[in-house]
């Protein structure tokens, strides 16, 4: 199989095209699998190299390297607990404490490497267009004080003046927030990473037997080594793993053209910068460093993250009109690269993190924040896999343990209904 390059999201669109992908073929054996290379799985396959150097590790891939959600989302490395105001003090430490871990082994991997990703540690603002949303606001100011982490509260003026627009009614900045192209830092992490990890692309693997000795069977090849990590995002499901467990959101989104002079002109504000919408399922927008608008809206319940012609002309002009409605000298701005995404959601915003299995192990299901947590977690599988203990690991174990879904059809019905009810709940926030 081949991947298909126009479905590629903006940031992946905007690199150099890859070198052909090399494909696992025959019957062989390995120390380790690792299936997905995601943020997570590159993490993975990395730990489990610099702890076994004379190991033989295999990642094994459907796409290329970055092709799936890691090198499709928002690219913000998030290290605050934001999003969890209503988790208690004990989780939202964890995570702060996970995601703290994720961010520094990010940089230390970009800086030491010189991965060209546009990583910019320049904070971002998490923002309410409607005074209706500010105790929402609060709520996160209040679990964020809760666990010592630090803020800082952005009226309408301060901004329109870092934002250039009058849209947003207030905001909380999160001062240590890298911004960067996630296509760029996932292929950087890929081409870096310990010459005993050999990549396998375009090789989606079709079952997964575990045991003493475990076998991985792909579409051209089958793998024996003594265990497996799964890092396959949602997509555990297909291989027969965590049925009634997990459940995929689509989020769409768009990279415009570069701005041209009289559009730049007209932006006033910082040179880039980065919102996150406080109330679910807003929009979030980047100035980038390039001078493209990115937007990421819209939502479904479906993992088939493809997009054909109409429903890209559909969604660019959704992107279009949400950008005019903050930015009205930017309508008829052209959206050059429109994609999906899709996220891996839980219904208690647990994760799945341990072993699943005899010798199959698995990290995934991160709800929508998976940068710094998807590399702590990936380094973390490793250890486990190898049976180390550490209390960063305690806090991955603690967080782990999504629950039940209910049965079809009253899932799909139940998620239609709540998206429908956030969107005219959030309304003018859009
Ligand atoms: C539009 C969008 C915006 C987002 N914004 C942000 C953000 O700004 N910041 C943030 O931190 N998070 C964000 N997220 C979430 C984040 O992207 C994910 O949590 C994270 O990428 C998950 O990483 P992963 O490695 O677990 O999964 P993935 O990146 O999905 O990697 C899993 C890989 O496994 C491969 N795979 C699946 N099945 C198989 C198989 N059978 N055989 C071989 N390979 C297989 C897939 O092709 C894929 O490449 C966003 C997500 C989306 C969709």
């Amino acid at each position: 199989m081949q991947t298909d390059l126009s479905q590629a999201s903006g940031w992946y669109a905007v690199l150099p095209e890859p070198v052909p992908a090399k494909h696992l073929t025959g019957d062989q054996t390995a120390d380790w699998v690792v299936v997905g290379a995601g943020i997570t799985g590159l993490a993975a396959a990395r730990r489990l190299a610099e702890l076994e150097p004379e190991a033989r590790i295999v990642l094994l891939e459907t796409d290329r390297v970055g092709f799936g959600a890691s090198g499709r989302n928002s690219g913000f490395v998030i290290d605050a607990p934001h999003y969890t105001p209503d988790f208690d003090v004990d989780y939202n430490r964890r995570l702060m404490r996970l995601f703290r871990a994720g961010r520094a082994q990010l940089a230390d991997l970009v800086g030491r490497h010189g991965i060209a990703c546009q990583w910019s540690e320049q904070g971002h603002v998490n923002a309410v267009a409607g005074a209706k949303f500010v105790p929402e606001l609060e709520a996160v100011c209040r679990s964020l004080d809760a666990v010592g982490d630090d803020y800082e509260r952005l009226d309408a003026a301060a901004l329109e003046a870092l934002l250039g627009t009058t849209f947003y009614h207030a905001a909380i900045r999160l001062p240590r927030t890298v911004l960067l192209n996630p296509a760029a830092l996932c292929r950087g992490l890929g081409e870096t990473l310990p010459a005993n990890v050999e990549v396998y692309e375009e090789s989606p693997v079709r079952r997964v037997a575990g045991g003493a000795t475990v076998t991985v069977d792909c579409a051209e090849g089958s793998v024996s080594a003594r265990g497996v990590l799964l890092t396959t995002n949602v997509f555990a499901q297909q291989l027969g793993f965590l049925r009634g467990r997990l459940f995929p959101i689509l989020l769409y989104a768009s990279l415009s053209r570069p701005l041209d002079d009289r559009q730049q002109a007209a932006m006033t504000g910082a040179p880039s910068w980065g919102i996150t919408p406080e109330v679910l399922m807003g929009s979030t927008i980047r100035r980038t460093p390039s001078n493209r608008m990115m937007l990421r809206s819209v939502v479904r319940n479906s993992r088939d993250f493809r997009v054909g012609d109409r429903l890209a002309e559909r969604l660019r002009e959704t992107h279009r009109r949400l950008l005019a409605k903050r930015f009205p000298a930017l309508a008829g701005l052209d959206m050059e690269h429109t994609w999906g995404g899709v996220v891996c959601m839980t219904r208690n915003y647990a994760s799945v993190f341990g072993r699943l299995e005899p010798g199959v192990f698995a990290s995934l299901g991160y709800n929508g924040v998976g940068l710094p947590r998807g590399t702590v977690s990936g380094a973390l599988l490793a250890e486990h896999a190898l049976g180390g203990e550490s209390s960063l690991m305690a806090d991955a174990l603690a967080l782990a343990g999504p629950s039940r879904l209910p049965p079809e059809p009253f899932l799909g019905l139940g998620l239609k209904a709540w998206l429908a009810w956030t969107r005219l709940r959030i309304g003018a926030e859009n």
